[in-house]
Protein backbone atom coordinates (compact mmCIF):
# COMPACT_ATOMS: atom_id res chain seq x y z
CA UNK A 1 0.00 0.00 0.00
CA UNK A 2 2.94 2.22 0.97
CA UNK A 3 4.96 1.52 -2.02
CA UNK A 4 1.78 2.16 -4.25
CA UNK A 5 0.77 5.37 -2.50
CA UNK A 6 4.90 6.41 -3.15
CA UNK A 7 4.69 5.46 -6.44
CA UNK A 8 1.75 7.46 -7.37
CA UNK A 9 2.72 10.53 -5.58
CA UNK A 10 5.98 10.23 -7.48
CA UNK A 11 4.56 10.14 -10.83
CA UNK A 12 2.05 12.74 -10.47
CA UNK A 13 4.93 15.05 -8.92
CA UNK A 14 7.04 14.12 -11.79
CA UNK A 15 4.60 14.87 -14.41
CA UNK A 16 3.63 17.91 -12.47
CA UNK A 17 7.46 18.92 -12.62
CA UNK A 18 7.91 17.96 -16.43
CA UNK A 19 4.44 19.95 -17.54
CA UNK A 20 5.81 22.65 -15.52
CA UNK A 21 9.41 22.85 -16.67
CA UNK A 22 7.95 22.68 -20.53
CA UNK A 23 5.23 25.61 -19.72
CA UNK A 24 7.63 27.64 -17.61
CA UNK A 25 10.81 27.68 -20.25
CA UNK A 26 8.51 28.30 -23.05
CA UNK A 27 7.34 31.14 -21.44
CA UNK A 28 10.81 32.73 -20.80
CA UNK A 29 11.45 31.82 -24.06
CA UNK A 30 8.93 33.72 -25.84
CA UNK A 31 9.30 36.37 -23.21
CA UNK A 32 13.67 36.70 -23.96
CA UNK A 33 12.61 36.90 -27.50
CA UNK A 34 10.18 39.73 -27.40
CA UNK A 35 12.50 41.89 -25.55
CA UNK A 36 14.80 40.70 -28.17
CA UNK A 37 12.38 42.02 -30.82
CA UNK A 38 11.92 45.39 -28.62
CA UNK A 39 15.69 45.43 -28.93
CA UNK A 40 16.01 45.37 -32.35
CA UNK A 41 13.26 47.64 -33.04
CA UNK A 42 14.84 50.27 -31.41
CA UNK A 43 18.19 49.70 -32.73
CA UNK A 44 16.61 49.98 -36.32
CA UNK A 45 15.36 53.35 -35.40
CA UNK A 46 18.91 54.03 -35.52
CA UNK A 47 19.15 54.05 -39.06
CA UNK A 48 20.08 56.59 -41.06
CA UNK A 49 19.79 56.00 -44.84
CA UNK A 50 22.30 58.73 -45.56
CA UNK A 51 25.50 57.91 -43.02
CA UNK A 52 26.24 54.37 -44.18
CA UNK A 53 27.77 52.86 -47.73
CA UNK A 54 25.44 49.86 -48.39
CA UNK A 55 28.54 47.59 -48.15
CA UNK A 56 30.73 45.68 -45.54
CA UNK A 57 32.57 49.18 -44.35
CA UNK A 58 28.77 50.44 -43.87
CA UNK A 59 27.38 47.76 -42.02
CA UNK A 60 30.79 47.87 -39.41
CA UNK A 61 30.16 51.31 -39.26
CA UNK A 62 26.40 50.54 -37.89
CA UNK A 63 27.43 47.71 -36.39
CA UNK A 64 29.86 49.37 -33.95
CA UNK A 65 26.84 52.11 -33.04
CA UNK A 66 25.17 49.04 -32.39
CA UNK A 67 27.18 47.47 -29.85
CA UNK A 68 28.57 45.39 -32.43
CA UNK A 69 25.14 43.45 -33.32
CA UNK A 70 25.46 41.96 -36.59
CA UNK A 71 24.01 43.99 -39.76
CA UNK A 72 23.41 43.37 -43.06
CA UNK A 73 22.76 45.29 -46.10
CA UNK A 74 20.33 43.14 -48.67
CA UNK A 75 19.29 44.76 -52.10
CA UNK A 76 16.03 44.30 -53.45
CA UNK A 77 17.11 41.45 -55.93
CA UNK A 78 18.30 39.52 -52.58
CA UNK A 79 22.34 40.03 -52.98
CA UNK A 80 23.93 40.74 -50.02
CA UNK A 81 25.43 43.84 -50.10
CA UNK A 82 27.35 44.31 -47.08
CA UNK A 83 27.50 42.39 -43.40
CA UNK A 84 29.02 43.54 -40.46
CA UNK A 85 30.65 39.95 -39.91
CA UNK A 86 32.44 40.81 -43.07
CA UNK A 87 31.03 37.24 -44.48
CA UNK A 88 30.89 36.59 -48.22
CA UNK A 89 28.47 34.90 -49.54
CA UNK A 90 27.01 34.60 -53.17
CA UNK A 91 24.06 33.01 -51.85
CA UNK A 92 20.22 35.01 -52.53
CA UNK A 93 18.38 36.02 -49.33
CA UNK A 94 15.19 37.05 -51.59
CA UNK A 95 14.18 33.53 -50.00
CA UNK A 96 15.03 34.39 -46.59
CA UNK A 97 12.05 34.26 -43.83
CA UNK A 98 12.59 37.69 -42.37
CA UNK A 99 13.44 39.23 -46.49
CA UNK A 100 10.04 37.63 -47.43
CA UNK A 101 8.14 39.79 -44.80
CA UNK A 102 10.19 42.49 -45.14
CA UNK A 103 9.11 42.88 -48.96
CA UNK A 104 5.89 42.11 -47.89
CA UNK A 105 4.62 44.18 -45.20
CA UNK A 106 7.64 46.42 -44.68
CA UNK A 107 9.49 44.49 -41.69
CA UNK A 108 9.48 41.18 -40.54
CA UNK A 109 11.11 38.81 -37.74
CA UNK A 110 12.65 35.23 -38.38
CA UNK A 111 14.03 32.74 -35.52
CA UNK A 112 16.36 30.16 -37.42
CA UNK A 113 20.00 28.61 -37.48
CA UNK A 114 22.58 30.87 -39.20
CA UNK A 115 23.62 29.33 -42.37
CA UNK A 116 26.68 31.15 -42.41
CA UNK A 117 27.76 31.41 -39.01
CA UNK A 118 26.32 28.04 -38.11
CA UNK A 119 24.33 29.75 -35.02
CA UNK A 120 20.55 30.49 -33.88
CA UNK A 121 20.11 34.11 -35.18
CA UNK A 122 17.03 36.54 -34.14
CA UNK A 123 16.47 38.41 -37.39
CA UNK A 124 14.46 41.70 -38.06
CA UNK A 125 14.54 42.70 -41.64
CA UNK A 126 13.27 46.51 -42.35
CA UNK A 127 12.64 47.75 -45.97
CA UNK A 128 14.19 50.73 -46.33
CA UNK A 129 13.94 52.91 -49.56
CA UNK A 130 16.24 51.00 -52.07
CA UNK A 131 17.68 48.66 -49.74
CA UNK A 132 17.19 46.10 -47.49
CA UNK A 133 18.44 46.21 -43.32
CA UNK A 134 18.85 43.45 -41.40
CA UNK A 135 19.92 43.35 -37.88
CA UNK A 136 20.42 39.83 -35.86
CA UNK A 137 21.43 39.10 -32.68
CA UNK A 138 22.17 35.62 -31.63
CA UNK A 139 20.03 33.81 -29.59
CA UNK A 140 19.11 30.18 -27.81
CA UNK A 141 16.77 27.84 -29.20
CA UNK A 142 13.81 26.56 -27.05
CA UNK A 143 15.46 23.33 -26.74
CA UNK A 144 19.08 24.88 -25.88
CA UNK A 145 17.34 26.57 -23.26
CA UNK A 146 15.73 22.95 -22.12
CA UNK A 147 18.79 21.40 -22.02
CA UNK A 148 20.28 24.44 -20.16
CA UNK A 149 17.14 23.51 -17.48
CA UNK A 150 18.00 20.05 -17.13
CA UNK A 151 20.68 20.54 -14.14
CA UNK A 152 17.36 22.33 -12.01
CA UNK A 153 15.10 19.55 -13.40
CA UNK A 154 16.83 16.93 -12.10
CA UNK A 155 17.36 18.73 -8.92
CA UNK A 156 13.80 19.23 -8.71
CA UNK A 157 13.20 15.72 -9.62
CA UNK A 158 15.60 14.34 -6.60
CA UNK A 159 13.62 17.01 -3.97
CA UNK A 160 10.59 15.34 -4.94
CA UNK A 161 11.82 12.16 -4.32
CA UNK A 162 12.88 13.15 -1.00
CA UNK A 163 9.61 14.76 -0.63
CA UNK A 164 7.29 11.87 -1.11
CA UNK A 165 9.22 9.44 0.54
CA UNK A 166 8.97 11.81 2.98
CA UNK A 167 5.07 12.08 2.76
CA UNK A 168 5.02 8.54 2.00
CA UNK A 169 6.20 7.77 5.74
CA UNK A 170 5.13 10.65 7.32
CA UNK A 171 1.94 11.48 5.65
CA UNK A 172 0.57 7.85 4.61
CA UNK A 173 1.33 6.67 8.47
CA UNK A 174 -1.10 9.39 9.35
CA UNK A 175 -3.49 8.94 7.40
CA UNK A 176 -3.41 4.78 7.21
CA UNK A 177 -3.22 4.74 11.37
CA UNK A 178 -6.52 5.15 11.71
CA UNK A 179 -7.68 2.61 9.41
CA UNK A 180 -4.99 0.46 11.12
CA UNK A 181 -6.70 0.97 14.68
CA UNK A 182 -10.59 0.34 13.15
CA UNK A 183 -8.72 -2.73 11.85
CA UNK A 184 -7.37 -3.82 15.13
CA UNK A 185 -10.64 -2.59 17.15
CA UNK A 186 -12.50 -4.62 14.60
CA UNK A 187 -10.70 -8.03 16.01
CA UNK A 188 -10.75 -7.57 19.14
CA UNK A 189 -14.33 -6.15 19.92
CA UNK A 190 -17.84 -6.14 17.58
CA UNK A 191 -18.87 -2.84 18.75
CA UNK A 192 -16.03 -0.68 16.34
CA UNK A 193 -16.64 2.78 16.20
CA UNK A 194 -14.50 5.81 14.91
CA UNK A 195 -14.38 9.96 15.52
CA UNK A 196 -13.58 9.85 11.57
CA UNK A 197 -16.62 10.96 9.62
CA UNK A 198 -14.77 9.55 6.59
CA UNK A 199 -14.34 6.10 8.20
CA UNK A 200 -18.23 5.85 9.05
CA UNK A 201 -19.16 3.59 5.89
CA UNK A 202 -15.76 1.75 6.38
CA UNK A 203 -17.18 1.13 10.16
CA UNK A 204 -20.48 0.32 9.19
CA UNK A 205 -19.46 -2.25 6.48
CA UNK A 206 -16.98 -3.83 9.41
CA UNK A 207 -20.22 -3.36 12.31
CA UNK A 208 -22.51 -5.45 9.17
CA UNK A 209 -19.97 -7.77 8.49
CA UNK A 210 -19.00 -8.98 11.79
CA UNK A 211 -23.29 -9.38 12.53
CA UNK A 212 -23.25 -11.44 9.40
CA UNK A 213 -19.78 -13.70 10.47
CA UNK A 214 -21.27 -13.89 14.08
CA UNK A 215 -24.25 -15.21 12.74
CA UNK A 216 -22.70 -17.73 10.68
CA UNK A 217 -20.51 -19.15 12.97
CA UNK A 218 -23.77 -19.49 15.67
CA UNK A 219 -25.33 -20.91 13.33
CA UNK A 220 -22.43 -23.37 12.54
CA UNK A 221 -21.85 -23.57 15.97
CA UNK A 222 -25.40 -25.24 16.25
CA UNK A 223 -24.96 -27.40 13.29
CA UNK A 224 -22.15 -28.85 15.06
CA UNK A 225 -23.86 -29.46 17.93
CA UNK A 226 -26.90 -31.33 16.53
CA UNK A 227 -24.34 -33.10 14.31
CA UNK A 228 -22.86 -34.11 17.83
CA UNK A 229 -25.52 -34.87 20.13
CA UNK A 230 -27.00 -37.00 16.81
CA UNK A 231 -23.65 -38.88 16.61
CA UNK A 232 -22.94 -39.09 20.37
CA UNK A 233 -26.90 -40.46 20.71
CA UNK A 234 -27.00 -43.00 18.26
CA UNK A 235 -26.97 -46.84 19.09
CA UNK A 236 -24.54 -48.00 16.44
CA UNK A 237 -21.04 -46.67 16.59
CA UNK A 238 -19.75 -44.74 13.56
CA UNK A 239 -16.07 -44.35 12.54
CA UNK A 240 -14.34 -42.51 9.44
CA UNK A 241 -10.96 -43.26 9.14
CA UNK A 242 -8.09 -41.46 6.78
CA UNK A 243 -6.03 -43.52 4.31
CA UNK A 244 -3.61 -43.60 7.22
CA UNK A 245 -5.84 -45.14 9.22
CA UNK A 246 -6.02 -42.50 11.55
CA UNK A 247 -9.44 -41.11 12.91
CA UNK A 248 -11.65 -38.44 12.06
CA UNK A 249 -14.61 -38.52 13.48
CA UNK A 250 -15.13 -41.27 16.12
CA UNK A 251 -18.74 -41.08 17.68
CA UNK A 252 -19.06 -41.89 21.64
CA UNK A 253 -20.90 -45.53 21.42
CA UNK A 254 -17.89 -46.21 18.35
CA UNK A 255 -15.44 -44.75 21.43
CA UNK A 256 -16.83 -47.12 23.70
CA UNK A 257 -17.26 -50.26 22.16
CA UNK A 258 -13.55 -49.91 20.13
CA UNK A 259 -11.95 -48.52 23.69
CA UNK A 260 -10.51 -45.44 22.60
CA UNK A 261 -9.52 -42.70 24.02
CA UNK A 262 -10.42 -39.10 22.80
CA UNK A 263 -6.41 -38.05 21.93
CA UNK A 264 -5.53 -41.60 20.39
CA UNK A 265 -5.24 -41.34 16.78
CA UNK A 266 -5.52 -44.63 15.82
CA UNK A 267 -8.19 -48.19 16.64
CA UNK A 268 -5.68 -50.52 17.92
CA UNK A 269 -8.73 -53.45 17.64
CA UNK A 270 -8.59 -52.99 13.90
CA UNK A 271 -5.06 -53.15 13.23
CA UNK A 272 -4.68 -56.12 15.36
CA UNK A 273 -7.55 -57.61 13.83
CA UNK A 274 -6.26 -59.27 10.49
CA UNK A 275 -8.91 -60.12 8.50
CA UNK A 276 -10.51 -56.77 8.85
CA UNK A 277 -7.21 -54.66 8.08
CA UNK A 278 -6.38 -56.58 4.82
CA UNK A 279 -9.51 -55.82 3.97
CA UNK A 280 -8.72 -52.07 5.11
CA UNK A 281 -5.83 -52.67 3.04
CA UNK A 282 -7.90 -53.49 -0.35
CA UNK A 283 -10.21 -50.26 0.33
CA UNK A 284 -12.78 -52.72 -0.62
CA UNK A 285 -16.71 -52.32 1.15
CA UNK A 286 -17.12 -55.16 3.22
CA UNK A 287 -19.37 -56.66 6.17
CA UNK A 288 -17.66 -58.32 9.34
CA UNK A 289 -19.28 -59.65 12.41
CA UNK A 290 -17.06 -59.18 15.65
CA UNK A 291 -17.76 -59.95 19.30
CA UNK A 292 -17.65 -56.94 21.19
CA UNK A 293 -18.37 -55.81 24.59
CA UNK A 294 -20.25 -59.12 25.22
CA UNK A 295 -22.49 -57.83 22.05
CA UNK A 296 -22.29 -59.16 18.60
CA UNK A 297 -21.70 -56.34 16.35
CA UNK A 298 -21.78 -56.36 12.38
CA UNK A 299 -18.96 -54.30 11.15
CA UNK A 300 -19.87 -52.20 7.64
CA UNK A 301 -17.27 -51.07 5.97
CA UNK A 302 -17.15 -48.59 3.45
CA UNK A 303 -14.55 -46.95 1.27
CA UNK A 304 -15.21 -43.50 -0.28
CA UNK A 305 -13.52 -39.95 -1.05
CA UNK A 306 -10.57 -41.39 0.27
CA UNK A 307 -11.71 -42.43 3.84
CA UNK A 308 -13.42 -45.46 5.38
CA UNK A 309 -16.93 -45.18 6.81
CA UNK A 310 -17.49 -47.70 9.36
CA UNK A 311 -20.83 -48.25 11.10
CA UNK A 312 -21.13 -50.76 13.59
CA UNK A 313 -24.35 -51.49 14.58
CA UNK A 314 -25.77 -53.97 17.68
CA UNK A 315 -27.15 -57.30 16.16
CA UNK A 316 -27.86 -59.59 19.07
CA UNK A 317 -30.72 -59.63 19.12
CA UNK A 318 -31.41 -60.13 15.54
CA UNK A 319 -29.39 -62.71 15.42
CA UNK A 320 -30.79 -64.85 19.05
CA UNK A 321 -34.24 -63.99 17.40
CA UNK A 322 -32.82 -65.64 14.20
CA UNK A 323 -31.60 -68.53 16.38
CA UNK A 324 -35.11 -68.42 17.98
CA UNK A 325 -36.73 -68.39 14.43
CA UNK A 326 -34.77 -71.28 13.55
CA UNK A 327 -34.72 -73.28 17.45
CA UNK A 328 -38.62 -72.62 16.64
CA UNK A 329 -38.96 -74.45 13.58
CA UNK A 330 -36.29 -77.18 14.46
CA UNK A 331 -38.51 -77.61 17.67
CA UNK A 332 -41.88 -77.89 15.85
CA UNK A 333 -40.80 -80.07 13.11
CA UNK A 334 -39.42 -82.70 15.93
CA UNK A 335 -42.75 -82.23 17.83
CA UNK A 336 -44.80 -83.20 14.93
CA UNK A 337 -42.24 -85.87 13.79
CA UNK A 338 -42.75 -87.85 16.76
CA UNK A 339 -46.45 -88.50 16.66
CA UNK A 340 -46.40 -88.59 12.53
CA UNK A 341 -43.59 -91.25 12.60
CA UNK A 342 -46.09 -93.27 15.15
CA UNK A 343 -48.76 -92.88 13.04
CA UNK A 344 -47.50 -93.52 9.91
CA UNK A 345 -45.90 -97.14 11.53
CA UNK A 346 -49.35 -98.39 13.08
CA UNK A 347 -51.08 -97.16 10.15
CA UNK A 348 -48.15 -99.59 7.69
CA UNK A 349 -48.99 -102.31 10.40
CA UNK A 350 -52.67 -102.19 9.41
CA UNK A 351 -52.18 -102.18 5.48
CA UNK A 352 -50.03 -104.96 5.72
CA UNK A 353 -52.87 -107.29 7.02
CA UNK A 354 -50.63 -108.87 9.84
CA UNK A 355 -52.11 -107.53 12.90
CA UNK A 356 -55.22 -109.84 14.45
CA UNK A 357 -58.01 -107.79 15.78
CA UNK A 358 -57.00 -106.82 19.26
CA UNK A 359 -54.07 -105.33 17.73
CA UNK A 360 -55.51 -103.18 14.83
CA UNK A 361 -57.88 -101.68 17.83
CA UNK A 362 -54.90 -100.51 19.77
CA UNK A 363 -52.96 -99.70 16.73
CA UNK A 364 -56.07 -96.97 15.93
CA UNK A 365 -56.06 -95.99 19.60
CA UNK A 366 -52.47 -94.94 19.24
CA UNK A 367 -53.22 -93.34 15.95
CA UNK A 368 -56.36 -91.37 17.43
CA UNK A 369 -53.91 -90.65 19.97
CA UNK A 370 -51.10 -88.92 18.40
CA UNK A 371 -53.66 -87.96 15.49
CA UNK A 372 -55.06 -85.70 19.00
CA UNK A 373 -51.90 -84.67 20.17
CA UNK A 374 -50.80 -83.50 16.86
CA UNK A 375 -54.17 -81.22 16.77
CA UNK A 376 -53.04 -79.99 20.55
CA UNK A 377 -49.64 -79.02 18.91
CA UNK A 378 -51.53 -77.12 16.24
CA UNK A 379 -53.34 -75.50 18.48
CA UNK A 380 -51.02 -74.04 20.89
CA UNK A 381 -48.30 -72.90 18.21
CA UNK A 382 -51.39 -71.34 16.02
CA UNK A 383 -52.45 -69.67 19.63
CA UNK A 384 -48.72 -68.52 20.40
CA UNK A 385 -48.42 -66.76 17.07
CA UNK A 386 -51.58 -65.49 17.36
CA UNK A 387 -50.33 -63.20 20.20
CA UNK A 388 -47.83 -61.87 17.86
CA UNK A 389 -49.76 -59.48 16.18
CA UNK A 390 -52.21 -58.87 19.26
CA UNK A 391 -53.47 -55.39 18.99
CA UNK A 392 -57.03 -56.32 19.53
CA UNK A 393 -59.04 -53.65 22.54
CA UNK A 394 -58.91 -54.37 26.09
CA UNK A 395 -61.84 -54.04 28.57
CA UNK A 396 -62.27 -55.22 32.07
CA UNK A 397 -62.05 -58.45 32.67
CA UNK A 398 -63.78 -60.34 35.83
CA UNK A 399 -60.60 -62.55 36.30
CA UNK A 400 -62.19 -63.47 39.74
CA UNK A 401 -65.09 -65.61 37.62
CA UNK A 402 -62.49 -66.68 34.65
CA UNK A 403 -59.94 -68.43 37.27
CA UNK A 404 -62.63 -70.10 39.46
CA UNK A 405 -64.10 -71.41 35.50
CA UNK A 406 -60.62 -73.12 35.03
CA UNK A 407 -60.46 -74.83 38.43
CA UNK A 408 -63.90 -76.10 37.40
CA UNK A 409 -63.28 -77.15 34.17
CA UNK A 410 -60.35 -78.31 35.26
CA UNK A 411 -61.36 -80.70 37.83
CA UNK A 412 -62.20 -83.31 35.47
CA UNK A 413 -59.02 -84.11 35.02
CA UNK A 414 -57.81 -84.59 38.45
CA UNK A 415 -59.35 -88.00 38.75
CA UNK A 416 -55.93 -89.72 37.18
CA UNK A 417 -53.99 -88.49 40.61
CA UNK A 418 -56.46 -87.57 42.82
CA UNK A 419 -55.53 -84.23 42.77
CA UNK A 420 -57.47 -81.19 44.85
CA UNK A 421 -57.87 -78.46 43.86
CA UNK A 422 -58.68 -75.49 46.82
CA UNK A 423 -60.06 -72.23 45.59
CA UNK A 424 -59.36 -68.86 47.65
CA UNK A 425 -60.89 -66.61 45.16
CA UNK A 426 -61.74 -63.12 46.07
CA UNK A 427 -64.94 -61.98 44.07
CA UNK A 428 -65.38 -59.67 40.94
CA UNK A 429 -61.72 -58.40 40.78
CA UNK A 430 -60.98 -57.02 37.29
CA UNK A 431 -58.11 -55.76 35.05
CA UNK A 432 -57.96 -53.84 32.08
CA UNK A 433 -57.14 -57.01 30.00
CA UNK A 434 -58.89 -59.72 27.26
CA UNK A 435 -60.53 -62.63 27.93
CA UNK A 436 -58.57 -65.11 26.72
CA UNK A 437 -55.48 -63.90 28.11
CA UNK A 438 -56.88 -64.28 31.52
CA UNK A 439 -57.98 -67.94 30.85
CA UNK A 440 -54.82 -68.92 28.65
CA UNK A 441 -52.48 -67.52 31.98
CA UNK A 442 -55.13 -69.60 34.53
CA UNK A 443 -55.08 -72.68 32.34
CA UNK A 444 -51.40 -73.42 32.28
CA UNK A 445 -50.40 -72.66 35.25
CA UNK A 446 -53.42 -74.90 37.19
CA UNK A 447 -53.26 -77.48 34.53
CA UNK A 448 -49.67 -77.84 35.10
CA UNK A 449 -50.44 -78.05 38.92
CA UNK A 450 -52.13 -80.85 37.95
CA UNK A 451 -50.15 -82.16 35.54
CA UNK A 452 -46.83 -82.26 37.61
CA UNK A 453 -48.61 -82.97 40.97
CA UNK A 454 -48.09 -86.48 43.19
CA UNK A 455 -50.58 -88.93 43.49
CA UNK A 456 -53.24 -87.53 46.16
CA UNK A 457 -51.75 -84.10 45.75
CA UNK A 458 -53.26 -80.42 46.04
CA UNK A 459 -53.58 -77.64 44.19
CA UNK A 460 -54.15 -74.20 45.85
CA UNK A 461 -55.25 -71.56 43.85
CA UNK A 462 -55.57 -67.88 45.40
CA UNK A 463 -56.57 -64.44 43.63
CA UNK A 464 -56.40 -61.13 45.74
CA UNK A 465 -55.58 -57.81 45.31
CA UNK A 466 -53.40 -54.79 47.15
CA UNK A 467 -53.45 -51.43 46.57
CA UNK A 468 -52.84 -51.17 43.07
CA UNK A 469 -52.32 -55.05 41.92
CA UNK A 470 -54.31 -58.64 41.60
CA UNK A 471 -52.65 -61.54 43.04
CA UNK A 472 -52.83 -64.80 40.97
CA UNK A 473 -51.00 -67.87 42.95
CA UNK A 474 -51.33 -71.25 41.86
CA UNK A 475 -49.32 -73.90 44.40
CA UNK A 476 -49.20 -77.53 44.05
CA UNK A 477 -47.29 -80.57 46.04
CA UNK A 478 -45.57 -81.60 42.82
CA UNK A 479 -42.60 -82.47 41.75
CA UNK A 480 -41.10 -79.48 41.80
CA UNK A 481 -38.55 -77.52 39.58
CA UNK A 482 -34.70 -77.52 39.92
CA UNK A 483 -32.85 -73.46 40.33
CA UNK A 484 -31.12 -74.26 36.93
CA UNK A 485 -34.43 -74.94 35.37
CA UNK A 486 -36.07 -71.63 36.68
CA UNK A 487 -35.74 -69.52 33.48
CA UNK A 488 -35.38 -72.73 31.04
CA UNK A 489 -39.07 -73.66 31.75
CA UNK A 490 -40.31 -70.24 30.14
CA UNK A 491 -39.01 -70.91 26.75
CA UNK A 492 -40.49 -71.94 23.93
CA UNK A 493 -40.52 -76.25 23.62
CA UNK A 494 -38.65 -76.77 26.84
CA UNK A 495 -39.75 -79.49 28.78
CA UNK A 496 -37.89 -81.49 31.94
CA UNK A 497 -38.48 -84.49 30.72
CA UNK A 498 -37.18 -84.57 27.18
CA UNK A 499 -38.28 -87.54 25.91
CA UNK A 500 -41.40 -86.38 24.14
CA UNK A 501 -43.31 -89.65 24.34
CA UNK A 502 -46.65 -89.69 23.46
CA UNK A 503 -46.77 -90.44 26.92
CA UNK A 504 -45.61 -87.06 27.89
CA UNK A 505 -48.65 -84.48 27.30
CA UNK A 506 -46.72 -81.38 27.05
CA UNK A 507 -44.89 -79.60 24.02
CA UNK A 508 -43.33 -76.99 26.63
CA UNK A 509 -45.33 -74.52 25.25
CA UNK A 510 -47.50 -73.29 27.64
CA UNK A 511 -45.02 -71.23 30.25
CA UNK A 512 -43.71 -70.02 26.58
CA UNK A 513 -47.18 -68.06 26.17
CA UNK A 514 -47.82 -67.29 29.75
CA UNK A 515 -44.75 -65.39 29.96
CA UNK A 516 -45.57 -63.81 26.52
CA UNK A 517 -48.97 -62.58 27.44
CA UNK A 518 -47.33 -61.13 31.21
CA UNK A 519 -44.91 -59.66 29.23
CA UNK A 520 -47.51 -58.08 26.75
CA UNK A 521 -49.75 -56.86 29.50
CA UNK A 522 -46.91 -55.63 32.07
CA UNK A 523 -47.43 -58.35 34.20
CA UNK A 524 -44.79 -59.96 36.32
CA UNK A 525 -44.08 -63.54 37.00
CA UNK A 526 -42.79 -64.86 40.28
CA UNK A 527 -41.52 -69.09 41.23
CA UNK A 528 -40.99 -70.43 44.00
CA UNK A 529 -39.97 -74.08 43.91
CA UNK A 530 -38.32 -76.92 45.16
CA UNK A 531 -37.79 -80.16 44.13
CA UNK A 532 -40.04 -83.29 45.36
CA UNK A 533 -41.88 -80.99 47.46
CA UNK A 534 -43.94 -78.43 45.27
CA UNK A 535 -44.12 -75.01 42.95
CA UNK A 536 -45.58 -71.58 43.39
CA UNK A 537 -46.15 -69.61 40.25
CA UNK A 538 -47.46 -65.97 41.16
CA UNK A 539 -48.86 -63.30 38.63
CA UNK A 540 -48.33 -59.93 39.81
CA UNK A 541 -51.24 -58.02 37.34
CA UNK A 542 -50.91 -54.31 37.62
CA UNK A 543 -54.12 -52.02 37.91
CA UNK A 544 -54.03 -49.02 35.81
P1 LIG B 1 -45.71 -78.47 28.99
O1 LIG B 1 -46.32 -78.49 30.31
O2 LIG B 1 -46.64 -78.45 27.91
O3 LIG B 1 -44.56 -79.34 28.84
P2 LIG B 1 -45.01 -75.87 29.86
O4 LIG B 1 -44.39 -74.73 29.13
O5 LIG B 1 -46.29 -75.59 30.48
O6 LIG B 1 -45.05 -77.02 28.86
O7 LIG B 1 -43.99 -76.27 30.95
C1 LIG B 1 -42.65 -76.42 30.65
C2 LIG B 1 -41.98 -77.37 31.57
O8 LIG B 1 -41.93 -76.81 32.89
C3 LIG B 1 -42.75 -78.62 31.77
O9 LIG B 1 -42.38 -79.61 30.81
C4 LIG B 1 -42.36 -79.07 33.14
O10 LIG B 1 -41.18 -79.81 33.10
C5 LIG B 1 -42.09 -77.80 33.87
N1 LIG B 1 -43.24 -77.39 34.74
C6 LIG B 1 -44.21 -76.52 34.45
N2 LIG B 1 -45.07 -76.39 35.49
C7 LIG B 1 -44.61 -77.17 36.46
C8 LIG B 1 -45.04 -77.45 37.78
N3 LIG B 1 -46.13 -76.91 38.32
N4 LIG B 1 -44.30 -78.34 38.52
C9 LIG B 1 -43.22 -78.89 38.01
N5 LIG B 1 -42.74 -78.68 36.75
C10 LIG B 1 -43.45 -77.83 36.00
Amino acid sequence: MKKRIFLFSMLITLIGIFLFGIISTSVFYKNSINQQKEALSVYMLQYDDTVYEKNNAGAIQFSSKLNGIRVTFIDLDGTVLGDSERIETEENHLNREEVVLALKQQEGFAIRNSNSLKENYLYYCVLKEDVLVRLSLPTSSLWSIYVTTLPTTIGFILLDIVLCSVFTIVGVDSILKPIENLTKKSLLTADVTTEYKELQPLVQMIKDNNKYIDEKINAIRHDKKIETLVLDNMDHGIVILNEQFHIILINQAAATLLHVLKDEEQISFLLEDKELYETLKKKENALFYRQLSNKEYAIRITYTEHSYVLLLTDVTEIKRMEKSKNDFIANVTHEMNTPLTSIRGFAELIASGSLDERQVKHACEVILRQTKRLSLLIKNIINYSSLEADDLEEYDVNVSSVVEGVCHSLSSTTHDKNVTIHMNIQPNLFIRSRNEKILEIATNLISNAIKYNRQDGNVEVCLSENDNQIILSVSDTGIGIAPENFQKIFDRFFTVDRSHNENSSGFGLGLAIVKKICKQEGFIIDLQSEVQKGSTFTIYMKKQ
